[in-house]
């Protein structure tokens, strides 16, 4: 790790918080991804948000290109999100009962997203696709779930297996910890491969419950769906009775009003979809919905269990419908706006500098893969250069820009990137380019 004497001179306070917080947590973090292991050195201590910025316990201020892995769509810290967040905490944090601004939300996804005629709430992208799958193998009385390779579904059991993310960064096969009879009602396949999909229908087609996708990759970098993938996708799982399931945690309400539904031109709908991040506004607010006769089957109408304490919590869904409401035309003008010049400047300043690189994009989604030629699976994503990405991101971090650290993750941009804080992007990327190239 050539660069982690000299960042713990940088953040001596992020440093003593990480030694600290090793002691009482394992790897010092809540979630594996904001540990830096695959890019070495100490991850930062952020104290505040504003805007297009973060600030760490230092007191250095980075332009933010994660956006809290997809939430902050608005920016951190927005103002009017900030106002409906202390007006709904000051009547009351949590009351275990319905409340309106629930119904309020739920009518927002519904309006937004027309595949959605019932939606529940829960508290994480995680919940949100495990509820799915528990619904899709009660409708169908069916156990196996298809998945695709380096697609990241949450932490739930039965899709831990060659999934994307963290798993990826940390270049684990699967966890430790999910048991073989589990692992083995889940069938992963490459992404973007119909033959290997209708050759699993095939054989095991009515043992299939659904298929999940990611409706765009996100979570081994940005790896959209081949033109027509989605409508196999769907021609095959009704073919054989079973669900498609599409998950949009990531994409949803960000690549377009609606999802990436809504922004791939399609004539064709999923039965189920979940969604998280975005619809939150920066609290634990997710979501799954789809067809009424699916969604009908949860308790308290029907047969499948699902609950939370938490669930549709009144602060949460105040960050999340202001969030929503705030997103108007106007916001995803801008996102593909940022979007747009800062990966075309990337990829200009690595192409001086001749890295091979390669830039793909979803809506305003997009990632830089450290290799050639184009990335349709797992296989093609893994196959770059992880370490000309860590000099790269390490770069970028000394000159204030907060990239993902792995080269499996999405960059994220908000409104709030004005034109201030995207120069300050494409001013330290010729310097980050050169240390990619080595
Ligand atoms: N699904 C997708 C596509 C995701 O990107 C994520 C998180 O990154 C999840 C599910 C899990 O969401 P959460 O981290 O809120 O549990």
């Amino acid at each position: 790790d050539p660069t982690a004497p000299s960042t713990a001179e940088r953040a001596p306070a992020s440093a003593a918080l990480l030694a600290r917080a090793r002691a009482v947590t394992p790897g010092g973090v809540n979630s594996p991804v904001r540990a830096f292991r695959s890019v070495g050195g100490t991850p930062r201590f952020m104290a505040s948000g504003r805007g297009p910025t973060l600030t760490d316990v230092d007191g250095r201020e980075y332009v933010d290109l994660v956006g809290s892995w997809g939430p902050m769509i608005l920016g951190h810290a927005h103002p009017e999100v900030i106002a409906a967040v202390h007006d709904a905490a000051a009547r009351g944090t949590s009351f275990g009962t319905p409340s309106e601004n629930e119904v309020l939300l739920a009518e927002e996804i519904v309006e937004r997203v027309a595949p959605v005629e019932r939606v529940r709430l829960v508290s994480s992208g995680t919940e949100a696709t495990m509820s799915a799958i528990r619904l899709a193998r009660g409708f169908t009385g069916r156990p196996l779930v298809v998945k695709f390779a380096g697609h990241y579904h949450g932490h739930v059991d039965s899709l831990l297996v060659a999934a994307g993310s963290g798993v990826a960064t940390l270049a684990l096969p699967d966890s430790a910890g999910v048991p073989a009879e589990m692992a083995a009602e889940t069938v992963v396949l490459p992404y973007n491969d119909v033959a290997a999909l209708e050759a699993v229908f095939a054989a095991r087609g009515e043992q299939v419950a659904c298929v999940i996708t990611e409706a765009a990759a996100g979570n081994m970098g940005v790896v959209p769906p081949d033109p027509g993938f989605t409508e196999a996708l769907r021609r095959v799982t009704a073919e054989h009775g079973a669900l498609l399931v599409s998950d949009e945690v990531m994409t949803g309400f960000r690549c377009s009003r609606a999802g990436w539904w809504g922004h791939e031109d399609l004539d064709v709908a999923p039965d189920l979809l979940t969604f998280g991040k975005v619809m939150g506004g920066g609290f634990p607010a997710a979501a799954f919905g789809g067809r009424a006769d699916v969604m009908a089957l949860l308790a308290p109408d029907g047969p499948v269990y699902q609950a939370g304490t938490l669930s549709g919590n009144p602060v949460a869904t105040a960050a999340g419908l202001t969030t929503l409401r705030l997103c108007d035309d106007a916001v995803y003008s801008r996102l593909d706006e940022v979007s747009s010049t800062i990966r075309e400047a990337a990829s200009e300043a690595l192409t001086k500098a001749g890295v091979p690189h390669r830039v793909q994009t979803a809506s305003s989604m997009f990632s830089v893969f450290f290799r050639d030629g184009t990335v349709r699976d797992y296989d093609d994503a893994r196959a770059q250069d992880t370490e000309a990405f860590a000099r790269f991101f390490h770069a970028m971090l000394d000159a204030g820009v907060y990239l993902p650290p792995s080269a499996y993750e999405c960059w994220f941009v908000s409104a709030a990137h004005d034109d201030a804080a995207v120069e300050r992007v494409l001013a330290a990327l010729p310097g980050a380019a050169a240390a990619a190239a080595g």
